[in-house]
């Protein structure tokens, strides 16, 4: 590779990767701004850089950009499905969180209404007990 070979024009060429059909992934220097499949040529240099491609080559070539391609697609697609995986999880981690609080508030309902029925129970208690006592100090004395 000649570094430093200038194009018609005395520009430095540039070395790029033609990325068409027949010659996929083959590199060839040309004018700086050549734009492939435009008419912006420039002064027309052009020189290929790799050996025209086989076809067997080509061929693998294809198979491998049309397996990116899907495997692209199907990362989308897992990407898509984590997202929508994570969105539940945020949703059934907030319906968690309601139902903790719905769970506490009950324990502190019956909490409260077990001490009021202790307390109905130990104010009946010292009832009995003191309608006992008179009950005795009245038979006794
Ligand atoms: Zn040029």
């Amino acid at each position: 590779m000649s570094r430093g070979r200038k194009c018609f024009c005395g520009l430095l060429v540039a070395v790029r990767t033609s990325w068409t059909h027949k010659n996929l992934g083959r590199r060839f220097k040309a004018y700086k701004f050549y734009k492939f499949g435009t008419r912006h040529t420039g002064c027309n240099y052009f020189e290929w850089v790799d050996e025209e491609i086989l076809d067997w080559q080509r061929d693998v070539t294809n198979v491998l950009i049309a397996e990116k391609h899907r495997l692209a697609t199907d990362l989308r697609l897992v990407q898509a499905k984590l997202e929508c995986t994570e969105n539940l999880k945020r949703s059934l981690s907030q319906q968690l969180d309601n139902i903790e609080k719905k769970k506490w508030k009950q324990n502190e309902f019956i909490a409260r209404q077990q001490n009021e029925q202790i307390s109905v129970v130990v104010a009946a208690c010292i009832v009995v007990s003191v309608v006992v006592s008179v009950v005795v100090v009245k038979l006794i004395g």
